[in-house]
């Protein structure tokens, strides 16, 4: 194998652009700076459209979860009653920390590989008016479940008085979001997923209706508080020293998804969903998840009839791709493909064929090309946007 050739099509991290990466390697500036207040300035309108907001977007330090984290103790305290809609790892991960805050809890199941159903929350929430936040996932990435957030943040509206809280992180950047108009209450992403960028940031949208809640809360908090992001990035700056390097690397790659302009990059992700999709289904191989349901990010796999990590241990010896196995109960079970941020169609045909050869390789008996002409055909089908 070649030495130092990483394919890497996992759900995040996700690979870096070349100019993203010079980017981040820039000599570094002090963050109290005038250079560092104009970088925050040029990047803050940059951020807007990807969330779908007129608010700024704050920016922590942290990974995913300390996003996750502050969207929790911000709007609840220990006692509070939430929602908490479980649709795989990522849904149990809000479920957790709010658990670790002694939040008192409403968990609501959904089989893993569904996705959620809004109507089955309306009686929930009628029935339960002393639920303050609604927390759910858009992209559940344990299982390529794309959630109808749009949907669900209607029927939270409609139904209750309760914030909706929506993790973002796995798609926000690859999936069209618009969190003013839908009435998503506070929308968190991460830097390492369809962001384009390495680990190491998270980003926050509050509403007004969420920034009254947080401001009348007294759970304690402090690296967390998202009161301290908001004014400081009103003079363009951050409370704590920033990820500065993340930062040069943001202004780029944000330069990037607009030369190339939001919607083109939202029907790239689709597009890249329906490719791997039809590559599967061409081979009988099953997914996990039904059409509707799917992720433009993320593909699960569950083959019925060879070893999943057998297969992804031919793929990294011999080829040094790496996807993704199943977390949880679905460990062994299924294999993820990450098609997100810095990953095109042509990253993909390279991924489908090199998956037949490892198919081969595993004892599966497929007709070797029939998997990547499936991919091909749906390319040249595309409806041009
Ligand atoms: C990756 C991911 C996170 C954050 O994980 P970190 O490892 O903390 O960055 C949170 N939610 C979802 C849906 C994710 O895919």
């Amino acid at each position: 194998m070649l030495a130092d050739q990483q394919i890497l099509r996992i759900p995040g991290p996700s690979p870096i652009p070349p100019s993203v990466e010079r980017a981040t390697i820039q000599p570094i500036i002090g963050h109290r700076g005038k250079e560092t207040s104009a970088l925050i300035q040029r990047i803050k309108p940059g951020l807007k459209p990807i969330f779908g907001t007129t608010q700024d977007i704050l920016m922590l330090t942290g990974s995913g979860t300390s996003g996750l984290e502050a969207a929790v103790v911000n709007t609840v305290k220990p006692g509070d009653e939430v929602l908490v809609i479980v649709t795989g790892a990522f849904g149990d991960r809000f479920n957790s920390i709010c658990k670790a805050y002694n939040i008192s809890v409403h968990r609501y199941d959904v089989e893993w590989g569904a996705a959620i159903d809004p109507d089955t929350i309306k009686t929930y929430l009628k029935e339960h008016p002393e639920i303050k936040v609604v927390f759910s996932t858009y992209c559940e990435t344990s299982t390529g479940v794309l959630n109808p957030i749009q949907e669900l943040a209607a029927v939270v509206s409609q139904n209750s008085n309760a914030l909706f809280v929506v993790d973002g992180v796995s798609c926000v950047g690859g999936v069209e979001t618009k969190m003013d108009e839908w009435g998503i209450d506070v929308l968190v992403t991460g830097s390492q997923k369809a962001m384009m960028l390495p680990p190491g940031l998270t980003f926050i949208a509050v509403s007004e209706r969420a920034w009254q809640v947080i401001e009348e809360n007294e759970q304690a908090r402090f690296y967390l508080d998202l009161k301290k992001y908001r004014d400081n990035l009103a003079k363009d700056a951050t409370p704590f020293t920033p990820a500065v390097s993340l930062l040069f690397g943001l202004e780029q790659a944000l330069k990037l998804m607009a030369e190339e302009g939001l919607d083109q990059v939202y029907a790239r992700h689709n597009l890249m969903k329906n490719m791997t999709r039809a590559a599967f289904r061409a081979l009988d191989i099953p997914l996990l998840t039904d059409d509707h349901a799917a992720s433009p990010t993320v593909t699960a796999v569950k083959p019925a009839d060879f070893e999943a990590e057998a297969l992804r241990s031919v793929l990294k010896a011999e080829f040094g791709l790496s996807v993704a196995g199943g977390q949880q109960h679905l460990k062994g079970k299924i294999f993820r493909i990450g098609h997100m941020g810095y990953c095109s169609p042509a990253d993909l045909l390279q991924t489908i064929s090199i998956i037949e050869i490892a198919l081969t390789k595993v004892g599966k008996n497929i007709e070797l090309g029939k998997a990547t002409r499936a991919a091909q055909e749906v390319y040249l089908l595309q409806e041009e946007v």
